[in-house]
């Protein structure tokens, strides 16, 4: 039938890791991937969840938020993590 969807044809070869949480103590594993330059997969900042300007990815074991932004990387709007605001 169809491909996997979790084998994305890449140039060079990225080594991608489950992220988790940045607060301080925390870690819990989020439902994201990001790539060993921190960048995530996909468009992830299109689901974040947005408070004004912010976008982020509410932990669910400590309720922070992990900030992502959006950056140019080799000519492609990525998003990334930003930064970590705690509950
Ligand atoms: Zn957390």
């Amino acid at each position: 039938m169809s491909e996997p969807a979790s084998n994305p044809t890449k140039k060079k070869e990225i080594k991608v890791h489950v992220m988790r949480c940045r607060g301080e103590g925390c870690g819990a594993l989020l439902a994201l991937e990001e790539t060993d330059e921190g960048l995530l997969l996909g468009n992830m900042i299109d689901v974040a969840e947005r408070d004004g300007d912010l976008a982020f990815f509410r932990c669910r074991r400590c309720g922070g938020r992990n900030l992502v932004e959006e950056v140019e990387f080799e000519g492609k709007m990525r998003s990334r993590v930003a930064g970590f605001v705690a509950a």
